[in-house]
């Protein structure tokens, strides 16, 4: 028999808000225990929850995003169950109405666009953690994390295998670090899913029993928990079992799922709206004004890419695997531009290559986060745009790149922050300072101004004639005759000097 895998997962994005979601404890991730809970988080009696307005905000920006209805009335709702990490021994969470309702993602499958339908996604808060490995023979608990707001995101079983769940997950994650909702830190656990899994005999319509494998931090933890989950579930329901809905834990170590508990039922959790709270109402307004500060989405940026610079499908997605190459590349493009030209009139295709080949590729070598650039957008469009002037070969302007992304490496380690190597200007004093071999020797120069000005008569008279832009050339076609090498200010003064007889 030949089996079918279904998946659908639910996704908590850590909202990045400096404040929690119901106090005005800090959010900031690595405190020392229980130093960031409030009394609203540890749950002394007699304190209300108060919902902070920019947890609500990210969920709309979120909504919008994958075009989702925005329920302009949503309920929290109190999740009844006992765990020593939930002081209050309930989780504040939206059950009946979301603020979020269905919309789309669409994934890259087999090469083919595929999309993929959201249920739903709701504000709730998370719960503190409990240590096992810092005491022997018992277990701390740390409330730090408790309150702190989370957006979980639940889609509909449309998966089919574990490739396209990672795909999913993917897509999610660039998008919630886009639209900068959630750092997308996922070894600090910003970021992570539950997978549920189930299999049925292929052609068949009819959903098979789920298990749920709880909490997979990383995205080759989650295509390996899937895995082993299929085979496992295909092997019991070949034998003639069945499968028993249940929650499951997956032992990286180990490399398999292992049960935790049977599932719990909906009506387990004694649901009830939380009499604390108001209900959320979101009016139309705000929501307009959150649509306007929305940046531009993926989609939208990999269509421009494709058509305004006629970029291939390959470059447009590595430019737009994050926001923030994408931003770095438009401004390298920007920095290399000459005088009066526009993006349009250029050959972008170099600055894409340069950050492709050049500069993501470092990144990813040094594993840097994607916005810990060692050289300036500024820097490099600057070295771009000597080479495109004849100032500099390629070659050269390649060795500058990668002498300043050392300078910015070693600066940075030094001061643990993270620092650009080299400038603008210097780009221009080492071509003038180092290496090229310029000739400073004034006869030299004379000479090839002599040959220049001989050469063009047209652009001398013009800058006769009061066409300061003239000047420039001429002085680029003695750059040129000298291969860049020539000292700029040293020919302005010269070919100045000339032409003022
Ligand atoms: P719960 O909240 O109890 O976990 P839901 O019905 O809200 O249950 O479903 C949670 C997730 O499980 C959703 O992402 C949904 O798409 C997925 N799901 C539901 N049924 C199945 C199934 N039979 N196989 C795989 N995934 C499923
Ligand atoms: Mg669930």
């Amino acid at each position: 028999m030949k089996w079918e895998t279904v998946i659908g997962l639910e996704t908590h994005a850590q909202l990045s808000t400096r404040s929690k979601i119901f106090s005005g404890a800090a959010t900031a991730f690595g405190a020392v225990p229980n130093t960031q809970a409030c009394a609203v988080d540890i749950a002394l009696p007699g304190v209300l929850p108060v919902l902070n307005r920019k947890a609500v905000t990210k969920a709309i920006r979120f909504g919008l995003a994958v075009g989702a209805k925005i329920n302009h009335r949503s309920i929290f709702a109190r999740k009844n169950y006992f765990y020593p990490d939930l002081p209050k021994g309930y989780q504040i969470s939206q059950y009946e109405i979301p603020i979020v309702e269905g919309g789309t993602v669409t994934i890259l499958s087999d090469g083919k666009d595929k999309t993929v339908r959201l249920t739903r996604a709701h504000l709730e808060e998370d719960a503190g953690k409990s240590l096992h490995e810092d005491f022997h023979g018992a277990t701390g608990i740390d409330l730090n994390r408790a309150g702190t707001p989370l957006l979980e995101i639940v889609s509909e079983p449309d998966m089919r295998s574990a490739q396209e769940a990672v795909a999913y997950a993917k897509v999610l994650h660039a998008l919630v670090r886009w639209i900068d909702i959630c750092d997308g830190n996922m070894q600090e656990g910003s970021f992570r899913c539950d997978a549920n899994v189930s299999v049925r005999p292929h052609g068949t319509d009819k959903l098979g029993t789920r298990c749920e494998i709880k909490n997979l931090n990383s995205f080759r933890f989650l295509e390996r928990a899937i895995e082993f989950e299929v085979r496992r579930q295909i092997e019991i329901l070949a034998d003639g079992g069945t499968i028993v809905q249940e929650t499951r834990l997956y032992d990286s170590d180990r490399d398999e799922t292992r049960s935790m508990r049977t599932k719990e039922e909906a009506h387990d959790y004694r649901y009830f709206p939380d009499p604390d709270l108001l209900p959320l109402e979101i009016s139309e307004l705000w929501v307009r004004e959150i649509k306007k500060e929305m940046p531009e989405l993926p989609e939208q940026r990999r269509r421009r890419y494709a058509q305004e610079y006629g970029l291939s499908e390959y470059d447009v997605s590595v430019l737009t695997e994050n926001e923030e190459i994408g931003s770095y590349f438009e401004n390298v493009a920007m920095a290399s531009l000459k005088d009066g030209e526009s993006l349009a009139s250029t050959d972008v295709k170099t600055c894409a290559n340069w950050v492709i080949n050049d500069i993501a590729r470092k990144m990813n070598e040094e594993d840097l986060p994607p916005w810990a650039f060692r050289v300036s957008s500024n820097t490099a469009g600057h070295i771009i745009r000597r080479i495109r002037e004849g100032l500099i070969n390629a070659k050269k302007g390649k060795s500058l790149l990668s002498r300043f992304w050392e300078e910015g490496r070693q600066e940075s380690e030094r001061t643990g922050r993270y620092v650009h190597g080299g400038y603008p200007q210097k780009v221009d004093e080492l071509v003038r300072e180092e290496g090229l071999g310029q000739i400073s020797d004034s006869t030299a120069l004379e000479e090839i101004c002599d040959q220049v000005i001989a050469a063009n008569p047209d652009q001398v008279s013009d800058y006769k004639g009061g066409r300061e832009k003239a000047f420039n050339s001429l002085v680029g076609h003695v750059m040129k005759a000298t291969k860049g090498k020539a000292n700029p200010q040293q020919v302005n003064e010269i070919l100045k000097r000339k032409l003022s007889g």
